[in-house]
């Protein structure tokens, strides 16, 4: 027997490295008409680095012992960040003490307790919540102002540094983008859990100028049930644990593989296995085509 239209558009998104999880997920992703994109690991490529170091002046931490006691309380996490922060300590031969007590706040950081005390590691925003006048306020915006990630260290409720951290843009993602504007006649959002200034200078390289950031979680999930509110057929693309919520409310979900967190993959509809985002637009046209023939 011919493969039926759906059945081989399958095999087909496969040779292209995309894991389409069922038929009926090929023929939903086909209806799609809005874009929702994630930021970190889904329109850059996933591999941060550590490129500042900023110790409080009044922590008396030196620049390793800073980078010590984030990379021991980030080591049990899969965020991209955290893997960061771990390597730039391991590339300094640092040896990492155990962190007990481990929790991760999506979206927000980890929390752990290492060598007794209680350190926390994630968005300045956050932690600093209503300390805006803190030192670490400023260390952190002016990071942010140079288009890093900035993340804060705190020890016992204590800000005591800051780490810049940086992601290069995929080279695919102006002309993904500009495709999958052309498939939806529609841009395509950036909804991030990143600061609106890391976010918005890097949605203007990436052509996007519908940018929420700062959001959690449910807040992705928010902006994606508005949109089909309004009628849309929303199709997300993210790779955290922060995006899966926002991955099963959606029309349509495609997680990136080789960064994406175990959850992200699991509540995806596909996976882009081979780490090209370029393969999300080629996939869906392909499901368009495959539905034109199921009659
Ligand atoms: P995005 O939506 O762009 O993929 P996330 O929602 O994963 O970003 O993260 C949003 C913000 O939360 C990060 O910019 C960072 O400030 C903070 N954050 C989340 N997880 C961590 C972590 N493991 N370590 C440090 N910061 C984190
Ligand atoms: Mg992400």
């Amino acid at each position: 027997a011919t493969m039926p239209p759906l059945l081989s558009a399958i095999a087909t998104a496969g040779r292209h490295g995309v894991l389409v999880k069922s038929a009926v997920v090929m023929e939903q992703l086909g209806r799609i008409d809005a874009v929702a994109l994630d930021k970190t690991g889904t329109l850059t490529e996933g591999t941060p680095r550590v490129t500042d170091i900023r110790p409080l002046a009044a922590s008396e931490l030196g620049e390793e012992e800073l980078l010590t006691l984030a990379a021991a309380a980030e080591h049990p996490s899969e965020h991209p960040l955290a893997r960061a922060v771990v390597d730039a300590a391991r590339a300094r031969g640092l040896d990492l003490p155990a962190a007990e007590d481990f929790t991760s706040a999506p979206g927000s950081g980890v929390t752990a307790t290492v060598g007794g005390r209680a350190v926390a590691v994630g968005s300045p925003a956050r932690l600093l919540h209503g300390r805006t006048g803190h030192p670490a306020a400023a260390v952190a915006a002016r990071l942010e102002d140079a288009g890093r990630t900035a993340v804060l260290v705190e020890v016992d409720g204590v800000p005591v540094g800051v780490l810049g951290i940086a992601d290069r843009l995929r080279a695919e993602v102006a002309a993904t983008v500009a495709a999958l504007t052309a498939l939806t006649e529609a841009a395509p959002v950036l909804l991030t859990g990143d600061n609106p200034r890391a976010a918005a200078r890097l949605a203007d390289e990436a052509g996007i100028t519908d940018v929420r950031a700062g959001l959690l979680p449910q807040d992705k999930v928010a902006a994606v049930n508005e949109l089909e509110r309004a009628g849309r057929k929303v199709l997300v693309v993210g790779d955290g644990v922060n995006d899966a919520p926002a991955l099963a409310a959606a029309h349509s979900g495609i997680a990136m593989g080789r960064a994406g967190s175990d959850l992200a993959l699991e509540t995806a509809d596909a996976v882009v296995v081979r780490d090209e985002l370029a393969t999300v637009p080629a996939v869906v046209a392909l499901s368009r085509r495959a539905r034109r023939l199921v009659v």
